[in-house]
C-alpha cells in the first residue's frame, strides 16, 4: 500500500503549491483596502507526511494523556459512517511549516503578532481545513473511505479537569504517533523542520505501512526537558504562561482570545487568536535543537 501513501503525500503536495488558500494575499480585505504581500507567496511551506496504523497502540495511551473520550483511528471512521476494524485502518499526518519571512517577522516582535503571523493563523487555517477536506474527498473518490475527524460533527473541544482543555482528536498527538515531532515544554510539537507549523490529519480504511518514530522519550526534542538547557520559550511568552513547569493553558487562552484576537481585529481586519512568540525566536523554531 505504499503506493497509496505516496499518491497521498503527491497530492497534499500539490493542492498546497496550486491552490490559491496557500497564499498570504488572499484577496480578502486586510482592515487596510490593501494587501502588502506577494501574490505568489505561500502561506505554508512544504510540508512534512507520516502514517500510523489504526491497531497502533500509541492511540491508546492518549486515553491517558489526552482523555478517555480520544478517538481510536477506527472509531474516528466508524464516526464519519464507516465501519471498520483498528487493523484495516491507517492514520496520515502532515505538519504545515511556517515560512522563513513569516518566521522572521515573528521573531522581531515582543507582545503583539506580525501580520504575516497572523494570516498564517487565519487564512492558513482555513487553507488546512480545506486540506483536511480536499484529501479525503479525493480519496473517496478513489474508492478508500476516508474521514477528517476534525471536521465530524461529533469532534469537540471541551474542558476538562486535568487537562483543562482537550479534543477528541489532538492533530498534535497524532502528528506525534505518526513519527512526525515529540512535545515541547510550551505542548508545541517539535518537529524535524520546527515548532512553528500547524498540524492536520485524515484515517482512511487501509493498511499504510507506518512511518518510524525515531524517538524514545514523547518529549525527547526539547532540550530544557532532557537536560534543563534553553528555556528561551518562558521568556519569549508575553503572558507569562511558560514557566520550568510547563504551559498554563488558562494564562494562554487569555492571552489569545482577550488580546491577540482584539489586536489582530484591530491592525489587520480579522479577529484571530495569533501569537507564536513560543515559537518563533526560540532555538526549536526551525528544526530539532542540537541536531546540526
Ligand atoms: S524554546 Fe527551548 S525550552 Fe522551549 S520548547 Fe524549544 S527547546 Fe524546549
Ligand atoms: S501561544 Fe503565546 S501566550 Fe500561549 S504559550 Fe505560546 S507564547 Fe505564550
Amino acid at each position: 500500500m505504499n503506493n497509496l501513501f505516496n499518491e497521498i503525500v503527491n497530492e497534499i503536495k500539490r493542492f498546497l503549491s496550486k491552490d490559491p488558500c496557500n497564499r498570504m494575499d488572499t484577496g480578502e480585505a486586510d482592515g487596510k483596502g490593501h494587501s502588502p504581500f506577494d501574490a505568489a507567496e505561500r502561506i505554508w511551506d512544504e510540508p512534512l507526511i507520516g502514517a500510523a496504523r489504526g491497531d497502533d497502540s500509541i492511540f491508546e495511551t492518549f486515553h491517558e494523556f489526552v482523555d478517555a473520550a480520544h478517538w481510536l483511528p477506527h472509531e474516528a471512521l466508524a464516526s464519519g459512517g464507516f465501519a471498520a476494524k483498528p487493523d484495516e485502518v491507517s492514520v496520515i499526518s502532515w505538519v504545515l511549516p511556517q515560512t522563513k519571512a513569516t518566521k522572521d517577522d515573528n521573531t522581531k516582535e515582543t507582545t503583539t503578532p506580525s501580520e504575516r503571523w497572523a494570516r498564517a493563523r487565519f487564512f492558513g487555517e482555513e487553507a488546512n481545513t480545506k486540506l483536511r477536506l480536499h484529501i479525503a474527498e479525493f480519496l473517496n473518490k478513489n474508492g478508500v473511505d476516508t474521514v477528517s475527524p476534525v471536521d465530524l460533527k461529533d469532534w469537540k473541544r471541551v474542558e476538562s479537569g486535568r487537562f483543562v482543555i482537550f479534543s477528541n482528536w489532538s492533530e498534535r498527538h497524532i502528528a506525534h504517533a505518526c513519527g512526525l515531532g515529540t512535545f515541547a515544554l510550551c505542548d508545541g510539537l517539535i518537529t524535524p523542520v520546527g515548532k512553528a507549523a500547524r498540524f492536520g490529519s485524515v484515517v482512511l480504511r487501509a493498511r499504510l505501512s507506518p512511518t518510524s518514530r525515531p524517538y524514545a522519550r514523547y518529549d525527547e526534542y526539547c532540550i530544557y526537558k532532557t537536560k534543563k538547557l534553553c528555556g528561551v520559550c518562558i521568556k519569549r511568552c508575553p503572558a507569562g504562561a511558560i514557566s520550568e513547569n510547563g504551559h498554563d493553558k488558562r494564562k494562554c487562552a487569555a492571552y489569545l482570545n482577550d488580546m491577540a484576537k482584539v489586536y489582530t481585529k484591530e491592525h489587520f481586519g480579522f479577529a484571530t487568536p495569533a501569537c507564536g512568540f513560543c515559537q518563533t525566536g526560540v532555538p526549536c523554531a526551525s528544526g530539532i535543537p542540537g541536531s546540526k
